[in-house]
């Protein structure tokens, strides 16, 4: 390809919104033929609401909001926005500051409240713990899971106490990005660190059929590394902290301009606006850019 065109290509880039890093992007792009998309934040909208509280026999309701709300807040995460600005509007109340605060990638968090010993995330960051999820409480997760939401289970002092419902919606276009990409001949793969079952649901919604959910976000590059094993060439979309390794490791990285530093970082090309629909948009640019030069 000749730097002129090279050039000329990166220019339109930035009319349709993608900000290409270097020329030579547009010739990786060309041979791309799998894309692994995020899900929080890239096919959905990444702003979570929070749902219905299921409580522990004996445990107010209040109190879960209060503790996990609390932790919560110290996290940037998501998730922990959607909980700790719920617990915050339901409860009335200021949350309480936490004595001491780990956030557990991929997990959750893990602290001190009013002296309680908290623990807010994934069932496996309980289990972990050894902390075993009464019937009702596993039979909340299932459900809500089922219907596409992330769960947030909470315990405190050794013992499960609740589990939130938190609630993101598919993007606006996504599920039209996604036939587009398929059109251009790509196999498109949902990851995430979210449960299954929410993971399935929205790869149903946006009609993706291969799915790698509850994976950490040190084996999301690993995921990405595999299929380059077997001979993929990858291009990886995302937008979290938890990306920016996968993003590197991809033969393209797509990151969202909406997303965090780290991932715009560490992506080839951001897509500025956060729109998925450009995804396809840019791998059509490289094609035409390159074979009007060849
Ligand atoms: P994704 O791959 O969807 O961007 P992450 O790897 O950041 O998600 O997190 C995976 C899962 O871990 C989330 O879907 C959520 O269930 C749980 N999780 C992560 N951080 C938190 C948190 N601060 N509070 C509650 N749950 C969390
Ligand atoms: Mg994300």
């Amino acid at each position: 390809a000749t730097p002129t065109a090279l050039m000329a290509g990166t220019g339109r880039g930035a009319q349709l919104g993608i900000l290409i890093k270097g020329p030579e992007v547009l010739e990786t792009a060309l041979r791309i033929d799998t894309v692994v998309l995020d899900k929080t934040g890239t096919v959905t909208t990444g702003r979570m609401t929070l749902g219905r509280v299921h409580t522990a026999h004996g445990t107010a309701e209040t109190d879960v909001l209060r503790l996990a709300g609390a932790l919560e807040h110290a996290s940037g995460h998501p998730v922990a926005r959607a909980v700790a600005a719920g617990a915050a509007a339901r409860t009335g109340l200021a949350l309480p500051a936490p004595a001491d605060f780990t956030d557990v990638p991929g997990l959750g968090v893990r602290g001190t409240v009013e002296g309680h010993a908290v623990l807010a995330g994934r069932a496996k960051l309980l289990t972990d713990a050894g902390i075993a999820l009464p019937a009702s409480l596993e039979d909340a997760l299932a459900q809500a899971a089922g219907q596409g939401s992330t769960t947030v289970a909470v315990a405190w002092d050794g013992e499960a106490r609740g589990v939130l419902e938190v609630a993101d919606s598919v993007k606006e276009g996504s599920a039209e990005a996604v036939a587009e990409l398929r059109s251009l001949g790509l196999d498109p793969i949902l990851l995430t660190g979210d449960n299954q079952a929410s993971a399935d649901s929205v790869a149903r919604a946006v009609g993706i059929d291969t799915v790698h959910a509850e994976v950490l976000p040190e084996e999301k590059a690993q995921v990405v590394r595999r299929l380059q094993e077997a001979g993929r060439s990858v291009a990886m979309v995302g937008d979290g902290v938890n990306d920016a390794a996968a993003l590197a490791v991809a033969d393209l990285g797509l990151s969202m301009g909406t997303g965090t530093d780290a991932a715009i970082e560490a992506g080839d090309l951001t897509l500025v606006r956060g729109d998925l629909k450009v995804a396809p948009a840019a791998i059509r640019l490289s094609r035409r850019t390159l074979s009007t030069i060849r």
